[in-house]
């Protein structure tokens, strides 16, 4: 079956060989306080930033997922409350996490901008001019980006904001488990002056354990294996960002130009805001049901509709790790699908 779910989604061929290699060597069963562990740490986290082009000066943190760094901005780096100019579901759902822990009362006491850079779940993405007026107009908040499935698959410009993350199953090509957070000297400053320190995970705890490389808890030491393996591997970010974009446009272009006759169209007309890296289709719940089901039939995974989507699109990641056979495959699959709908 080749996937197209924008998460978990394909991964990279080679973490197969990387994993086993991984379980053979020991490395799996080291302890997380070892030099040798820590070593396998600083790679990751060198690798990170050497192919993804973050700024030196900016911090790294390994943890369990994205969904844990909406909850670490929210404890550790939001004294009052946190603004969230949101437009899908994950957004929304962000800022419900949020505003559990720091409720908000009024929109002008926020210190947080919370935005996700890339929404899976209609494929828009904030570009980086946007980003750019959101630093220009809220100058004294600090500026969280969700980039889960955007970071390792487009270049993103770190100095626009403090905190970025993303969990590896989306562009980085690696089986879930694992997210990358990063934060600038001021997000860490931020830091200092709440000076939360309850909670396992709390930022300044994750910092110190980190310039150690070490973590508080156990870590998903596979993880960090195939994260550092899989990044010394890959072209740097600017190769990759050519390709996803050329990608994107393709895509784009195939569904406008020679799908135009066919029953779905692109969810999203304004091509400003379109998501370089999930290509999110419309169509009726019949038509949008019946192709999922032929692909998978064809090997093909379509991924699913999300939230208000659910039933009337379905989603095409547009991942690094997915080859150019396996996309064009794709498109020969969708300009021929009615007519197997007949069989
Ligand atoms: C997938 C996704 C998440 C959730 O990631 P987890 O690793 O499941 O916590 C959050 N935000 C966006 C934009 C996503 O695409």
């Amino acid at each position: 079956m080749i996937t197209f779910y924008p998460g978990p989604s394909k991964i990279y061929p080679q973490v197969a060989g990387f994993a086993a290699e991984a379980c053979q060597s020991g490395i799996v069963s080291m302890n997380h306080r070892s030099p040798e562990f820590m070593a396998i740490t600083e790679g990751a986290i060198r690798a990170l930033k050497a192919k993804l082009n973050v700024p030196e000066t900016y911090h790294v943190a390994l943890v369990s997922s994205a969904t844990e760094c909406w909850e670490i901005v929210a404890q550790s780096l939001t004294k009052q409350s946190s603004l969230h100019p949101y437009s899908g579901a994950f957004g929304k759902k962000w800022m419900e996490y949020a505003h559990k822990l720091k409720p908000m009362h009024r929109p002008d006491e926020a210190d947080v901008l919370c935005i996700v850079q890339n929404e899976t779940s209609n494929g828009t993405q904030v570009r980086m001019p946007a980003l750019a007026e959101f630093r220009h107009t809220f100058p004294d908040a600090l500026i969280a980006v969700d980039a889960v499935s955007s970071m390792a698959g487009i270049v993103l410009e770190w100095s626009l904001a403090d905190v970025w993350f993303a969990s590896v199953q989306k562009c980085f090509g690696l089986p879930a488990g694992l997210a990358v957070l990063i934060y600038s000297p001021r997000a860490l400053r931020r830091a200092e002056e709440i000076g939360e320190n309850d909670h396992y995970n709390s930022l300044l705890f994750l910092h110190e354990n980190f310039e150690k490389f070490q973590t508080p808890y156990t870590p998903n030491g596979l993880g960090i294996y195939l994260l550092k393996a899989i990044l010394e591997q890959v072209p740097p970010i600017d190769v990759i960002d050519a390709v996803t974009k050329q990608r994107a446009e393709s895509w784009y272009t195939f569904f406008e130009q020679e799908l135009a006759d066919s029953p779905f169209r692109l969810l999203i007309s304004d091509a400003a805001q379109r998501s370089d890296t999930v290509i999110a289709v419309e169509g009726s719940e019949a038509d949008i049901s019946a192709v999922k089901k032929l692909a998978k039939q064809a090997g093909l995974l379509l991924g699913n509709g999300y939230g208000d989507w659910k039933n009337t699109t379905f989603r095409i990641a547009n991942f690094p790790a997915i080859s150019d056979e396996e996309i064009n495959e794709l498109k020969r699959f969708l300009r021929v699908w009615p007519t197997l709908q007949l069989w």
